[in-house]
């Protein structure tokens, strides 16, 4: 090849990588509520500035499905340059009443990975109820997925104890997805594991119980080729964290 041609073709491929989203952040919520009273807690305050800073420096967020592309290697750069999926853990009704009017209003998008047995219920802190997941869903907003049937514990130590079995595990995770699918309709692939806690001998329950898309709490980015299984997140689940820190963590991967 001639040194034209060569540098031609490096010309090129600077120009593709440079229009080419390289990574993809999954930002990782809990509850949204205006007294910040643990950790897990974002005040709608704090969440409005993130949403400002993801809007005005071209991040865009995307659905499971873009994700899923771009993870693939298929997402067109030029539909979504700097993506983003935002997700939130456990369904707490804040999600409801403090993000969806912001995310709806800003025509975003997001993910709400549900303990389904705690929809509807109303202890010290309510859950979503099924009417609100029915609209969340209906807006086009939300999409769903499940943070097991009843089993919010660190799994994988659970059964390193004895106190649950991979027959339990298995048809918790097939009885959460079965009972998703049935309120919304539609298929439900993706998973969020309690805690953030799986080894791999859950990642083979996690699949035989239809699952395909599965999201941990290791902290980094998601490249195109890094797979399906083991989908990083960035912790945004503290009030403390500022949008100071909301940039630090996507310049950096959490
Ligand atoms: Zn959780």
């Amino acid at each position: 090849m001639r040194f034209r041609q060569v540098a031609w073709l490096l010309l090129l491929c600077q120009a593709v990588w440079a229009q080419s989203p390289r990574y993809l952040a999954v930002l990782c919520y809990h509850q949204i509520h205006p007294i910040a009273e643990t950790e897990m807690v974002t005040t709608p305050k704090r969440f409005v500035q993130q949403m400002d800073y993801l809007q005005s420096h071209g991040y865009q967020s995307v659905s499971l499905h873009q994700a899923e592309l771009f993870l693939a290697g298929k997402l067109p750069t030029k539909l979504v340059a700097k993506p983003v999926l935002i997700t939130f853990d456990d369904g707490y009704d804040g999600v409801f009443r403090y993000a969806y009017p912001q995310l709806k209003k800003r025509k975003m998008k997001a993910v709400t990975f549900l303990v389904v047995s705690q929809v509807d219920r109303t202890q010290s802190t309510p859950h979503l109820t099924r009417a609100q997941v029915k609209e969340m869903a209906g807006s086009g907003v939300f999409e769903f997925g499940s943070h097991t049937y009843d089993m919010h514990v660190p799994i994988p130590e659970r059964r390193a104890a004895g106190l649950t079995s991979a027959y339990a595990i298995e048809k918790d995770l097939t009885r959460s997805r079965v009972v998703l699918q049935g309120w919304l309709g539609k298929p439900v692939r993706s998973l969020a594991w309690p805690y953030g806690h799986y080894d791999e001998s859950c990642l083979k329950l996690a699949r035989r119980s239809g699952f395909s898309m599965i999201f941990t709490t290791d902290y980094g980015y998601n490249f195109p080729g890094s797979g399906l299984l083991r989908i990083r997140r960035i912790r945004l689940s503290s009030d403390f964290d500022t949008v100071e820190v909301l940039r630090s963590k996507l310049a950096t991967g959490g």
